[in-house]
């Protein structure tokens, strides 16, 4: 346990009705005694709530509320004493000031949680989710926080390490027998196992596609020609005249986000300059910022019409910018303009050249009627939907855990190759020590302090 004992505003700093301070450590109560009066609080049950006063000497400085919770069920594991006081930024300082004088310190940014997970009352996963809690902005974000917090992930990488366990110890027997040659743990159960963690892993490494989706949101881009109506269409699905609309070529210079949340989920759109080749200096950077924004995309809307736009150009563009891991629409824009049997003969040209190979979805809109904008709308909720398809039910949301799983994957494909391939036991009791370290990196078994200072100094004080 923590000698010091730490304080720290644990509301947002600013007026409010109620503001609330931490202590946490083996003084808390003493000193919140020394800075109060009412009851002796060191007399008082564990989960309990006292009136009275904090007081400076013969002082008083507010009229407060205090609860009090005793070691060991509290969140650090240690006394905890929350002082409720009236929510001014200076009353908060005053009492502050006060209990650093009688003894406790300024808490640094995630102390709180960082004593929770040292003290071993939440694994690093379950700590992370704290921060993930905190900062969520919609209903998908929260749910997949609290179900890390409720130790979702834990329980799934625990299953699986202890599979891998068993095995690393029938292996490393057979390395104290040396020279006897004998096998104690049998190859072809061991492969059977192997085989099981290679898909449970890489269920849970494609959960993090989905996973991220829900904790970050899905990146839109939205590309064009200069004046195919990009601005216009995202003024639609945003609903609200915020990105610069323009008639004069190429004047959406720099990328604007904007942000929409669509079934819980959030949908950063990025609306660049036009990917019109160009000499003009500043619209290059733009143009640049577009083709960066591609890389970075999940899904890409490419609006084109038939005044502006050849089937060639279209094609050609798909082609080149088409990958794996990005969904594009093709969105032919301004139909309120020309006869269907143009704009017919166009996508017909589109869908033999592009479908289902390069894309596979077309869509006719007038952004400027908002006709067809619901159906942009369902493609991209059904393109977060169809991420859901995956065997785990937990998600991985944290790039950290995805790395870790990564490498715990290919430490148990290097350990099949080396079954398979009958290579020396050391060898194997090597690979399989790393894949067991690997998935201890998750729940914080096996990390160090660069690993803890990231993770913790990204919370706030208080926390
Ligand atoms: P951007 O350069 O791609 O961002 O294009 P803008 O959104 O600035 O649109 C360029 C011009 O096309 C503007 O005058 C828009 O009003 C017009 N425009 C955009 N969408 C449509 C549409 O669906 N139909 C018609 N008729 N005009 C449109």
């Amino acid at each position: 346990m923590n000698q010091d004992t730490i304080c720290a505003l644990a509301t947002a700093n600013g007026v409010g009705a109620l503001g609330i301070i931490r202590l946490s450590g083996e003084n808390a109560v003493k000193i919140a005694q020394k800075s109060f009066k009412g009851k002796n609080l060191e007399n008082q049950k564990s989960h309990t709530v006292h009136y009275g006063f904090i007081i400076d000497g013969d002082e008083t400085i507010d009229e407060v509320m205090v609860s009090v919770f005793l070691a060991p069920k509290t969140f650090t594991t240690e006394d905890i004493v929350e002082i409720s006081f009236h929510g001014s930024p200076h009353i908060a300082k005053k009492i502050l000031e006060i209990l650093l004088k009688n003894g406790a310190r300024m808490a640094k940014a995630g102390e709180f949680t960082m004593r929770a997970f040292m003290n071993g009352r939440i694994d690093l996963s379950q700590a992370e989710s704290i921060a993930d809690l905190i900062a969520s902005e919609n209903e998908a974000s929260r749910k997949v926080a609290l179900n890390q917090l409720k130790g979702g992930i834990t329980n799934e990488i625990s299953i699986l390490r202890n599979d891998l366990l068993n095995f690393t110890s029938l292996i490393e027997l057979e390395l104290d027998f040396g020279e006897e040659d004998v096998e104690f743990a049998d190859r072809t159960a061991m492969n059977k196992l192997l085989q099981n963690l290679r898909h449970k892993l890489s269920a849970l490494i494609e959960s993090f596609q989905y996973g991220n989706a829900l904790k970050n949101g899905v990146e839109v881009a939205i590309i064009g020609k200069p004046n195919a109506g990009k601005s216009t269409l995202l003024n639609a699905l945003l609903k609200e005249e915020r990105a610069i609309v323009s008639e004069i070529a190429g004047t959406t210079r720099d990328t604007i986000e904007e942000v929409i949340h669509l079934k819980g989920t959030a949908f950063r759109f990025v609306d660049t300059a036009g990917l019109r080749e160009t000499t003009d200096i500043i619209e290059k950077i733009g143009v640049t910022k577009a083709k960066e924004k591609i890389a970075s995309a999940k899904v890409l809307l490419y609006l084109y019409d038939e005044f502006d736009s050849t089937p060639e150009e279209v094609i050609a563009f798909v082609k080149e910018f088409h990958r794996k891991d990005l969904k594009i629409v093709l969105v032919h824009n301004k139909v309120d303009l020309t006869k269907d049997q143009i704009q017919n003969t166009f996508d017909k040209q589109l869908n033999a050249e592009l479908f289902p190979e390069y894309c596979d979805e077309l869509l006719r809109i007038s952004a400027k009627d908002q006709t067809g904008i619901e159906a942009v709308k369902t493609i991209l909720i059904d393109y977060v939907e169809n991420l859901k398809d995956q065997e785990s039910n937990v998600i991985i949301t944290n790039q950290r855990h995805y790395d870790a799983l990564q490498k715990s994957l290919q430490s148990v494909l290097q350990v099949e190759e080396a079954v398979s391939s009958g290579i020396h036991t050391e060898l194997l009791a090597y690979e399989l020590r790393n894949a067991l370290e690997h998935l201890g990196e998750i729940s914080g078994e096996f990390t160090n302090d660069e690993v803890l200072g990231n993770i913790f100094s990204k919370f706030c004080i208080g926390k």
